[in-house]
């Protein structure tokens, strides 16, 4: 049996930007601050109120505004990415930035009322249901033998929790191990990897995960903005080459919606606010210190220091491909958070 052969390639990070319409509420209160040139890739921000022009300006890899559909988020982020996942590689998409810009809507997305849309068919689908949706079409079609599995993991004050397992309990925690087989890997003992056998079984699991996490909301204190849920898909296939030899190729893709960016200030660091309030988030904060390794290129990567870091070790760095879509708000009242999140943005280029 051949294994894919895994050259280490120069390390591929990308940063995108999306910017959410305004709510009801931003829009009686507030003014637009935040200015998205799609073709040139920029993001500009008004810093200062009044006829005073005074404005910041970011490139990124991409940009996307307010008038950006989901579909169009998959097929620029996503398209490139799963492409690498079917060659046999690791790799992550993250939604970083503050409660209330779009990271779940961007990842998961939501379900068009009143209209008879299937799921994989709304124009509101996010990442993780289109992606899902189009392992299977592609996979399908291709001659390839295939098995898909998935699980989601949330982390919650350092701690893990299983959103797909068969028990009861949303309070069960998971143990994280350092695998024996793989230097770079861990292990979640006891995590439920649930067999997707194919498309319309994947929105049943989607569910099943969505009514667990409801659990987790009532029983732990500001959960929605301070957890981090790590939805993973690992693809197995086998091909047969030309040479009649067998080809075996595992492709894993993570899909994270991160914490709440709000307790990281403008420097990166803990905000002030946060550490009094006790709610140091370390795994969004090693997360950072990790990018900044990665993209310095330092001989030393902080993996070990948080659960998310540990997690996605295998994921992060080397011949992967890693994606953060860093979510803001257009107005005027969440200005020191939107420069925090492209200030953090701009620093993983
Ligand atoms: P977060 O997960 O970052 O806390 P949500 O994804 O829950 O934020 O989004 C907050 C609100 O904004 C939701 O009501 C969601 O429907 C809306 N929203 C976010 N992004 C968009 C977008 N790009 N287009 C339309 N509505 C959006
Ligand atoms: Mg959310």
């Amino acid at each position: 049996m051949a294994a894919v052969k895994r050259e280490e390639k120069a390390r591929n990070i990308q940063v995108v930007v999306r910017c959410r319409p305004f709510n009801t509420v931003e829009r009686k209160s507030s003014y637009g601050i935040v200015d998205c040139d799609q073709r040139r890739k920029e993001v500009a921000v008004r810093t200062t109120g009044g006829s005073d022009k005074a404005r910041k300006t970011y490139t990124f890899d991409m940009v996307f505004g307010p008038a950006a559909k989901q579909i169009e988020v998959y097929r620029s982020v996503l398209c490139p990415i799963l492409d690498e996942v079917i060659l046999g590689y690791n790799c992550t998409v993250f939604a970083y930035g503050q409660t209330g810009t779009g990271k779940t809507f961007t990842m998961e997305g939501e379900r068009t009322q009143d209209e008879h849309f299937t799921w994989e068919e709304d124009p509101l689908a996010g990442i993780i249901p289109r992606t899902l949706h189009q392992i299977f079409e592609k996979l399908s079609d291709s001659g390839t033998e295939f098995s898909v599995k998935v699980s989601l993991l949330e982390i919650y004050n350092e701690e893990l929790f299983d959103l797909l397992s068969p028990t009861e309990d949303a309070s069960e925690r998971l143990q994280l191990f350092d695998d024996p087989r793989n230097k770079r890997g861990v292990v979640v003992r006891g995590l439920e990897e649930v067999v997707v056998h194919n498309k319309d079984e994947v929105y049943q699991i989607l569910e099943r995960g969505a009514a667990k996490r409801r659990t987790a909301y009532t029983l732990m204190n500001a959960y929605s903005s301070r957890s981090h849920s790590v939805f993973s898909v690992t693809i197995h296939m086998k091909e047969i080459t030309v040479e009649g030899e067998e080809l075996v190729k595992i492709g894993k893709l993570n899909l994270v919606d991160l914490a709440g960016s709000e307790s990281i200030g403008r420097s990166g660091s803990v905000d002030k606010r946060a550490r009094e309030a006790g709610s140091i988030n370390q795994s969004l904060l090693t997360l950072g210190r990790v990018i900044t390794a990665l993209v310095e290129k330092r001989p030393h990567i902080p993996y070990r220091e948080s659960k998310l870091t540990r997690i996605l070790q295998d994921s992060l760095g080397g011949r992967t491909k890693t994606s953060i879509i860093a979510t803001v708000s257009p107005s005027s009242s969440n200005l020191e958070e939107t420069l925090s999140t492209l200030d953090y943005a701009s620093r993983a280029k």
